[in-house]
């Protein structure tokens, strides 16, 4: 069997061409366009390259981007201090916190303070209360692109079994919760399960978050079943630096019934929600008709 590929890339561009529509034509009557804060601490070259990536894709839909760069050694209250002035700037309609912060900054405390509804990120407790209680709400951008994934793929997710590896806040636990929302058996593994390949073996869904390069092999994976790769690890091979997931995906490819690949899955797609969540809420603040990722 060779595996279909989902190809993220190709779905991030589709969407975001439908989105670059729809904000030319509400930026229009808003007398604004959509906005978008991006708050980054200290010098990780990582956490530069995302921001980087995040800003030109803001530019291509025409949401402005505002980036607040600050040394690495700002302090807990003045960083608190920008995400309540952010809250109060009304050009701006989403705020987000790169991740990682440096040591002796305390991410809860500073993720909480950012207004539930200029939350694009999905990880203030509100909006995942929201999740969990099944209501509409701002949710985090990497699970949320998957669905569109699977959605756009038109993968069947109603009782089907979905094994998800991995129970981050970021990633695999609202995962879990917006896979039972689309009404599939959810099992989360992590770190401490027990006969973790017996497990996914039994998936037709599988997605895997741990940060493990190609941890996931072959052997692990149902026959036919939908693998879905969140993880970017950077490896050394051959003397170069390349990105592998955290599946085998040249040993998947012959098990699978579908796979994302790495690069050019989730990746694409944690973006695109992240421009969809800044309309979602740019429409809410200012009264206008919701954006529709989904209408062509
Ligand atoms: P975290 O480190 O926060 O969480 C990793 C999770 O994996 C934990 O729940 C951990 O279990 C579990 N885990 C670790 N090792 C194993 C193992 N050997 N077997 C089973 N479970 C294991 O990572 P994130 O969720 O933030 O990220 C996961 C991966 O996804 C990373 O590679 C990251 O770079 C990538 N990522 C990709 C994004 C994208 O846009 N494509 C966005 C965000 C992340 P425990 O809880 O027991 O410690």
């Amino acid at each position: 069997m060779t595996a279909t590929l989902l190809d993220g890339q190709a779905l991030a561009l589709k969407l975001r061409e439908r989105l670059r529509k729809q904000v030319s034509e509400l930026a229009g009557r808003a007398g604004r366009p959509p906005g978008l804060a991006v708050v980054r601490v200290g010098d990780n070259p990582a956490s530069a390259a995302y921001v980087r990536n995040k800003k030109a894709a803001c530019e291509r839909v025409g949401i402005a981007s505002f980036e607040h760069h600050l040394p690495v050694t700002t302090a807990q209250a003045d960083l608190l201090e920008i995400v309540r002035d952010l809250n109060g700037d009304d050009r701006v309609d989403g705020i987000l916190l790169q991740l990682p912060l440096p040591e002796g900054l305390e991410e809860r405390s500073l993720l909480h303070a950012i207004a539930p509804d200029k939350d694009v990120d999905g990880l203030h407790a509100f909006n995942m209360g929201l999740l969990m209680s099944g209501e509409p709400g701002l949710r985090s951008c990497t699970p949320a692109g998957v669905m569109e994934i699977l959605a756009d793929a038109e993968i069947p997710l109603a009782g089907k079994r979905a094994v998800v590896v991995g129970r981050s806040i970021l990633v695999g636990k609202p995962l879990g919760l917006m896979l039972l929302e689309a009404n599939a058996t959810v099992t989360i593994a992590h770190s401490r399960t027990n006969h973790l390949a017996e497990l996914t073996r039994q998936a037709d869904i599988l997605v895997v978050a741990i940060g493990r390069p190609r941890a996931i092999g072959a052997d692990a994976i149902k026959p036919g079943a939908i693998a879905i790769d969140v993880g970017i690890n950077r490896v050394m091979e051959g003397g170069k630096s390349k990105l592998v997931g955290d599946i085998d995906f040249e040993a998947a490819l012959e098990v699978a019934g579908a796979i994302t690949p790495v690069p050019g899955g989730v990746g694409p797609m944690t973006v695109t929600m992240l421009l969809y969540n800044t309309l979602l809420s740019y429409c809410r603040r200012l009264d206008l008709p919701p954006v529709d990722l989904r209408a062509s």
